[in-house]
């Protein structure tokens, strides 16, 4: 099998896995509890929690969030900043579900909603953002784009808003690019950013949201008050830790992976487009581990499953949203409807071999040809 949906999640660390099963066996207290096994534990909790700020490039006067994953960071983000008479809300229409559809939402309950265009890269159109600032008080960008791996500005993107009103409060989804690509949250100038674990070699079913110091989120589960009474719940002790352990492997060998994932992108695409017709949607600047493709002619589902036949998987777009057929990204990016019905993703990982990449361009291009000429 060759595993090229890495976009939708990935392979646990052995070492993080092995974390987790120790965690589980031998250390399963509850941080709340008095005696000193608990404590402990929720020390080793307060331990990943500032090194996760630091990998992230925060200081210890910011705090971060443990959540069950990245769909509820990002509502913690949104609906913890929401207060009564709140400014425009402003996203930009390549937002996950996980954001746009809280968007969505807010506006169905008579928030004040704005969504940004897309440039033809898939990134947000900087005009269009500039036009929407006036008057807005939160803001939701995304890193790197799930779909295509368009990378936004995000430093520039701050900067504009903050300028225009510096209480404007922004967000970041970064789960495409943290430990993929460099964060530093004090650099980029954000004030929340969202992270998943089963996206960097972690377990399922945690993720973290980094606060700024100064900014006060509302509670968003109500209960015995952990996680500073904004998220309650006994916490996921070996879920954390075991985040931990793949945050730290994944941002140490960054730029060696990123490296590799380069070449295997070079690869993919030279083998793919050899005497082939299609078209690639991610544009040279966009992150390494993320390709979207159309080839006319054959539906996205029908390349999707020839390609499962032959033991390749690869995806349709967003992992969350692929049972649906949404082409808001790729439709607002301008592309024609013929190649958005075609469109399927690649994503890689450092488990990835050039083999497996070559391989997996050929047998797309195979059973596609083949397709096509039975069309014919
Ligand atoms: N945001 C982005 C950009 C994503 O790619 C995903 C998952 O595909 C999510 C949010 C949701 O992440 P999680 O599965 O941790 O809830």
């Amino acid at each position: 099998m060759i595993f090229l949906d890495n976009a939708s999640t990935t392979k646990i660390y052995d070492e993080s896995l092995k974390e987790y099963v120790f965690q589980s066996e031998q250390n399963y207290f509850n941080a709340s509890s008095l005696y000193k096994a608990g404590s402990d534990v929720l020390k080793q909790i307060n331990k990943a929690r500032e090194t996760i700020i630091k990998l992230l490039g925060g200081s210890s006067f910011d705090n971060l969030i443990f959540t069950s994953g990245a769909t509820e960071s990002n509502n913690m983000a949104i609906n913890g900043v929401l207060r009564k008479n709140m400014g425009k809300l402003v996203f930009s229409y390549a937002e996950h579900p996980a954001v746009f559809n809280v968007a969505k939402e807010l506006e169905k309950q008579g928030y004040k909603v704005e969504f940004v265009k897309l440039t033809k890269d898939g990134i947000v159109d900087e005009k269009d953002y500039i036009s929407k600032l006036d008057g807005a008080s939160f803001i939701s960008i995304m890193h790197v784009c799930n779909e295509t791996g368009a990378v936004n500005d995000i430093k520039n993107l701050v900067k504009l808003a903050k300028q225009k009103n510096k209480d404007i409060i922004f967000h970041c989804d970064g789960v495409q690019a943290f430990g993929k690509i460099p964060v530093n949250v004090y650099d980029l100038g954000v004030d929340l950013y969202t992270i998943s674990s089963h996206k960097i070699h972690g377990p399922k079913g945690v993720g973290a949201l980094y606060v700024r110091k100064g900014i006060n989120l509302k509670p968003s589960v109500f209960g015995g008050g952990q996680e500073f009474g904004i998220r309650s719940g006994t916490e996921n002790t070996c879920g954390i830790l075991a985040f931990k352990k793949s945050a730290e492997i994944i941002c140490k060998n960054l730029k060696s992976n990123y490296d590799k994932v380069l070449t295997l992108k070079q690869e993919f695409l030279k083998e793919l487009t050899t005497n082939f017709n299609v078209k690639i949607n991610s544009n040279d600047f966009c992150s390494p581990y993320i390709i979207s493709f159309s080839i006319p002619k054959v539906k996205a589902e029908t390349i999707l499953h020839m390609a499962e036949q032959e033991g390749v998987l690869i995806s349709n777009g967003s992992a969350c949203s692929s049972k649906h057929t949404d082409n808001r990204i790729l439709k607002n990016m301008g592309i024609d409807d013929y190649y958005i019905q075609s469109s399927v993703r690649v994503s890689f990982s450092e488990f990835n071999t050039i083999d497996e990449v070559i391989s997996a361009a050929q047998i797309i291009k195979q059973t596609c040809s083949r397709y096509i000429n039975i069309l014919k």
